[in-house]
């Protein structure tokens, strides 16, 4: 081969391979310019359509190993391994609630849910169930009726009815079949870390002593199986139980 045959086959070889290389960075810069990844991990909304502030509605108590379920781990959390099986969002009484994603409605006032004095539980198309508690009023819709991701399906209340006491929307979702509870965090697409940082929820997790990065961080979480055995009976609790007890 001549030089000058050989210097285009070298050229020709080094244009082939610049094509090569460049193909995959021009796939990542289109994937960088598509929707986050996040929206198909996290499928769900919000169920405020208000932004969060002090007169509207805060994130409360965490799911999973909170402090609070901790102490109720015998009593109220008890069937949900003792673990607080949904999220809580501080909300004024009467604050309107919508669906978290489309689906229908399964139960309107299911007491074997828990979570009085109103519930409303959702099948959505998503792959889960979702319950809404501490409802003030019975929910207007009937079961069976098709519901749109954002559409009004109730009006938050209190726990204990009073709506001074401890006003706030309990939220869980579950596996179609009710017998296990996920991390909404890891469902629900929000920001969640900004969302936080504010309010009771600084009041974080139960640490076990023995392993203290276990559980700690709002979507480091596990899973509840319902009726399945205690979680958090820690070797080394803190805060330990003689705290509460005083
Ligand atoms: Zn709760």
């Amino acid at each position: 081969m001549k030089p000058f045959a050989r210097s285009i086959a070298v050229l020709i070889g080094l244009m082939v391979t610049a094509l090569l290389i460049a193909r995959p960075i021009q796939a990542e810069q289109v994937r960088s310019t598509a929707a986050p990844a996040a929206t198909a991990a996290r499928p769900f909304r919000l169920p405020f359509t208000d932004p969060p502030g002090p007169g509207t509605w805060y994130l409360g108590q965490g799911y999973g190993n909170t402090i609070g379920a901790y102490f109720q781990r015998d009593v109220m959390y008890r069937a949900g391994q003792g673990l607080h099986f949904g999220v809580d969002f501080a909300a004024p009484c009467g604050t309107t609630v919508v669906a978290i994603g489309d689906g229908a409605v399964a139960k309107v006032d299911a007491p074997e849910h828990g979570a009085l004095p109103h519930n409303l539980l959702l099948q959505l198309d998503a792959g889960y169930s979702t319950l809404y508690g501490h409802l003030l009023e019975r929910s207007k819709l009937k079961v069976g009726e098709r519901v749109t991701k954002g559409q009004p399906v109730g009006l938050s209340g209190d726990s204990f009815g009073t709506c001074h006491s401890a006003p706030h929307l309990h939220l869980e979702i579950r596996s179609p079949d009710y017998l296990t509870a996920y991390n909404p965090i890891n469902l629900i697409d929000a920001d969640w870390n900004t969302l936080a940082l504010v309010g009771a929820y600084q009041r974080g997790f139960e640490r076990d002593l023995a392993n203290p990065r276990k559980w700690q961080f709002p979507d480091d979480q596990p899973d509840t199986k319902f009726a399945g055995p205690l979680l958090n009976n820690f070797a080394q609790p803190w805060p330990p139980d003689w705290y509460r007890r005083r």
